[in-house]
């Protein structure tokens, strides 16, 4: 079974060669102007390691405001249109003809005609989260059309442009700098750090059996180990680099195009982030390794490949990355590393290879774990008192010792906390977590939920009460305990009062918050209808931008917020306008 994966893994890593090299000189270079006219200045690259993601797209800067044109690509019509209070916000896609789609969010406003378009779908529909999608006749639009003004709408740290092209067959996300987008940079990528993984108990870096992390320092052109040119290794190995990329004229860090490892002047590794399809972009927790950025934020990227790592962005890779020392030579490593424009960075070191010595093939003093083994390519089921556990399989990465233990203490729950593996192992997809609940009162059983415990403090996990259990489906290991939410959501408006005149006024606002469960839902209604208001969950804001909903005179406002326990707030105003 296990040696039938890995030729299948070998076969799909061959076929995504193949057509890599095919189609990378196929993107046409001079078909996509830019979305903005200014120089660009990026505060993120394609690729670029994020937290359980790889960046899809150029984030590009525009000036720290909101507010900045944003043109069409090319000639093309708007193919969908995606409003959501997270992810990229207010977002449009437009399809060009020549099969590629360019994809803009984090916008602030659309353009008249989209916008009357949009609000037309949002009170069809009496929401503001939309996602639909378009016919060619309804919005086209021409290369160069201002389409949007930029924001910070959906989950974005600060104003900027998400941008991004696909194509629109694979829906695939490419590079967008493939395309010729200019982004002037001529500053070569930076290394910080290697680390050197032991992989069997017979190995041995420099005497002995642990993984190291070793900074690096530049000389003239070219990076070296600090303090030490040379390690001594027997065994089986695999290397880890942390890197990232600038641009001329800008500090921001960014990430980096690609990687290569090599040993004598043979290539042993390589690794490019020209592509990716959306449902592999949780493998980034395969690449990076976790357990040390779960632990220290660093994140190194593996040049080896685990077991169940489907990622598509290796190229050429001997032996899964794995390099194995047995002979009495000098072996020179060298890692390369490259931004999109081709700038360059070398880090250089050798390795003595030695013959096992006698100490060194005894195993190391066997490991007591008090646990049973998950196996990646399997279901996995887990029962103790009090909490059950299925993994369906391809979960994991790898074949893990799952661990298990549970306090008595309760700190933030109706249960005492149960610690499930750990946090420093990554899981790649949902899995049944269910926990019964010990001190929750019959009444309030339907109010109960899981969170999880992250550095001490409560996250809303979800679940519901079924067959004594609270019953979730989470995808990471970690502390969790049963809680209760019977509190309602927080109404707060921020410029209303009760029997106000609305005259000089163009909108009004609300905070509203939940601190336990969180937010599932609202309503505003004027006079009994449905108005929109546009939520900016990050910030907690209702907002709604006075429209023909509001009429002359007297008005009845309503607004119902509803949290993930079905806990329900009203704030009932008169307002005259
Ligand atoms: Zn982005």
């Amino acid at each position: 079974m296990y040696p039938l994966l890995q030729r299948y893994l070998l076969f799909l890593i061959f076929l995504t060669y193949a057509v890599e090299l095919s189609s990378q000189s196929t993107y046409p270079v001079n078909y996509f102007i830019p979305p903005v006219d200014y120089r660009i200045f990026l505060s993120g690259t394609f690729g670029e390691l994020r937290d359980d993601h790889f960046h899809s797209g150029i984030d590009i800067k525009t000036g720290g405001a909101e507010g900045k044109k944003i043109y069409a690509a090319a000639d093309g019509y708007i193919s969908r249109i995606n409003i959501s209070p997270y992810g990229y916000g207010k977002a449009l896609y437009i399809t060009h003809p020549n099969g590629y789609v360019s994809v803009y969010g984090h916008l602030k406003s659309f353009s008249p005609t989209i916008s009357e378009y949009v609000r037309r779908q949002q009170y069809k529909k009496e929401s503001f989260a939309i996602d639909i999608t378009l016919d060619k006749e309804e919005l086209p639009v021409k290369k160069g059309e201002t389409i949007a003004l930029s924001g910070s709408s959906g989950s974005s740290g600060g104003p900027h442009l998400h941008f991004e092209i696909r194509d629109g067959l694979t829906q695939q996300t490419i590079n967008p700098l493939l395309f010729g987008i200019d982004v002037k940079d001529a500053v070569k990528p930076k290394i910080q750090a290697v680390k050197i993984y032991a992989l069997d108990a017979s190995t041995r870096i420099n005497g002995s059996t642990d993984t190291v992390s070793i900074a690096v320092e530049k000389r003239g052109n070219t990076y070296y180990l600090a303090h030490l040119d040379t390690l001594r290794v027997t065994g089986s190995v695999a290397f880890g680099i942390q890197t990232f990329d600038q641009q001329s004229d800008d500090d921001n860090p960014n990430g980096i195009y690609s990687i290569e490892l090599s040993q004598d002047g043979r290539s042993e590794f390589s690794i490019v982030t020209g592509k990716f399809s959306f449902n592999e972009t949780r493998y980034i927790n395969a690449l990076i390794d976790y357990a040390e950025f779960m632990k220290s934020k660093r994140r190194f990227i593996r040049t080896d490949i685990l077991p169940n790592n489907r990622l598509s962005l290796y190229k050429s890779v001997n032996n899964r990355g794995i390099l194995t020392f047995q002979d009495e030579k000098l072996h020179k490593i060298e890692y390369v590393v490259k931004d999109v424009k081709g700038n360059s960075s070398t880090l250089k070191f050798y390795i003595r290879s030695f013959k096992p010595g006698p100490f060194d093939v005894k195993l190391s003093a066997p490991v007591n774990h008090s646990s049973v083994i998950f196996h990646f390519d399997r279901p996995n089921d887990f029962t103790a008192a009090g909490i059950y556990l299925h993994l369906n399989e391809n979960c994991l990465y790898n074949n893990i010792h799952f661990t298990y233990s549970y306090s008595a203490k309760k700190i933030n729950g109706h249960s005492g906390i149960h610690r499930v593996n750990d946090i420093y192992t990554p899981v790649h997809d949902y899995f049944d977590l269910w926990i019964k609940p010990d001190s929750v009162p019959a009444k309030y059983l339907e109010k109960a939920f899981l969170v999880k415990l992250e550095n001490g403090l409560p996250v809303y996990a979800g679940g519901n009460y079924d067959d004594d259990f609270i019953k979730a489906k989470v995808r990471s290991f970690g502390d969790y305990v049963v809680a209760v939410d019977t509190v309602t959501p927080v109404i707060k408006a921020i410029n209303m009062t009760d029997n106000m005149n609305l005259n000089g006024l163009d909108s009004f606002m609300f905070q509203i918050s939940d601190e336990s469960s969180g937010i599932k839902s609202y309503k505003g209604t004027l006079n009994g209808e449905w108005i929109l208001m546009d939520y900016d969950a990050k910030n907690n804001l209702l907002k709604y931008e006075f429209d023909d909903r509001l009429k002359k005179g007297q008005n009845i406002f309503i607004l119902i917020v509803t949290d993930n326990m079905n806990n329900t707030n009203t704030y009932q105003s008169i307002l005259n306008y």
